[in-house]
């Protein structure tokens, strides 16, 4: 039984997809599986819930799919030796197009950004690698200056800086994929390059109650309106991959410290991801500074913290979780751990949920609680109670199955399936064998019960209940 708050996200590649493998992920220590979009059919995404399904079903711990969109990812068309060498200051033309026989021409088979760029505009290339400056527009064509030199292969990503463009984050490709994956039954839906609120009004317009949505913010224009979006969305991942691209990367640090402040006040789980143990997708340990970097984002208070390459295509994809594993619980066991979260105390919305939230933080500190039992039938009030940081275990207790897999992501919580009691002594009687199950709670021990009474409605938590074990 893991120990940790903080939960691990792991992305599901060719070096992962195996059943055995994936089973060794869980029990290294993955919370919560990642199949990401840009990559692999929807063959090979269904047999992977598949698998990942069985071994939450075996474990009986419940795991959360996340399937991450593509978004609308610009990439440059092919060229006839499949690459081109820009020299630095040289004049090269962009186009609308898939190929270029040319070698001062990239073409774009994107004509609205063409459409949307203007002179001085920035684009870079291949994860920020090659940069470009637009220097004419003409009513076919741009011209560009190139400043940062270098070769360009076939379909290399492109990041436009510094313009809102004309685009949603939702593709057709996208839409298919969120179908496929709603239909799957995947627990998280993942938006990429979001820019605008409008854009997660419209996702959610189509996800609905299916699935919760994990907004990823690699934009800078999500960074400026991250307040308004983070209030549309049920979670959020600082995606510094692009983010990184897209702004000065001296920014991403103080952009990740902006997103885990304003999602840990709003209460929304909170990823950080990419680049986190990189150089583990081919060395055996990861650089102190990588080990730092994952201790960093537990100490800020993120909810989970995320693996990509290193287990999707790694050479050593489950020691890459059980050394994030050991990173997380030596930052969590840290005696100066809770000073960095209990700081800045969050203020309660004016809320029954909230002002039970806060108080099972306070009876939980007061009494030294082993945990706190919250029956819920949507995972809100134990996410309430998790943003309240209390000094115990979190056990959401549910009905519905796929309530307790979205419960996977926040901190601090551990779902347990289970049909509601009849009546109040009955309640008192399934938690205190849950608690000594899943938080040693022993004879003698208080813990505290949260629920709506009585039993069966929805958001109608009003309870709240301090038990002896005996
Ligand atoms: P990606 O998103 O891996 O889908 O690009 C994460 C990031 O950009 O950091
Ligand atoms: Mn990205």
């Amino acid at each position: 039984m893991r120990k940790r708050s903080a939960k691990i996200l792991a992305t599901v590649g060719p070096a992962s997809s195996a059943p055995e493998t994936l089973n060794l992920l869980h029990i290294a220590g993955v919370d919560a599986f990642r199949l990401n979009f840009s990559h692999g059919s929807h063959e090979d995404h269904a047999r992977s819930i598949k698998y990942i399904r069985d071994i939450e079903t075996k474990s009986g711990n419940s795991i959360a799919i996340v399937a991450d969109m593509q978004g609308p990812k610009i990439r440059v068309g092919t060229f006839t030796n499949g690459k081109m060498t820009l020299q630095y200051g040289q004049e090269i033309r962009l186009e609308i197009g898939n190929h270029s026989a040319n070698d001062a021409l990239i073409c774009l088979p994107h004509p609205e950004l063409i459409q949307a760029l203007v002179v001085d505009d920035v684009l870079k290339f291949d994860d920020g690698k090659l940069m470009v400056t637009i220097t004419k527009k003409t009513k076919s064509y741009l011209l560009a200056r190139v400043d940062v030199p270098g070769v360009l292969g076939d379909k290399k990503g492109v990041n436009v800086i510094g313009t809102v463009l004309p685009m949603s984050a939702m593709t057709e490709k996208d839409k298919v994929d969120m179908e496929f994956a709603l239909a799957q039954k995947v627990d998280f839906i993942a938006l990429s390059f979001v820019q605008k609120v409008q854009d997660v009004i419209d996702a959610k317009a189509i996800i609905g109650d299916q699935a919760n949505l994990i907004v990823k913010i690699e934009k800078p224009s999500a960074v400026d309106d991250i307040e308004a979006i983070l209030k549309c969305t049920d979670a959020v991942m600082v995606a510094r991959g692009d983010l990184g691209v897209e702004l000065p990367l001296e920014q991403v640090p103080v952009v990740q410290r902006k997103i885990i402040t304003v999602a840990r006040a709003l209460g929304k789980p909170v990823i950080v991801a990419t680049h986190m143990l990189e150089s583990m997708i081919d060395a055996p340990t990861p650089t102190r500074a990588e080990a730092s970097d994952v201790a960093t984002a537990i100490y800020q208070g993120a909810d989970a913290v995320m693996l990509s390459a290193e287990t999707a295509v790694g050479r050593h994809p489950a020691t890459a979780v059980a050394i994030m594993d050991r990173i997380i619980n030596a930052a969590e066991n840290d005696p100066s751990y809770p000073d960095y979260y209990t700081r800045s105390t969050l203020r309660p919305q004016a809320t029954i949920n909230d002002a039970i939230s806060q108080s099972v933080r306070g009876m939980a500190e007061v009494l030294n609680c082993k945990a706190v039992l919250g029956y819920t039938r949507t995972g809100s009030t134990v996410r309430r109670i998790a943003r309240e940081r209390p000094p115990c275990r979190i056990l959401g207790l549910t009905p519905d199955k796929s309530v307790a897999s979205r419960m996977a992501l926040t901190w601090g919580v551990r779902a347990v399936v289970m049909a509601d009691p009849e009546s109040f002594d009955e309640m008192i009687i399934v938690t205190q064998e849950i608690a000594k199950k899943q938080a040693d709670a022993e004879k003698g021990d208080k813990i505290i019960i949260t629920a709506g009474i009585p039993f069966g409605r929805p958001s109608t938590t009003d309870t709240l209940k301090i038990a002896t074990i005996d």
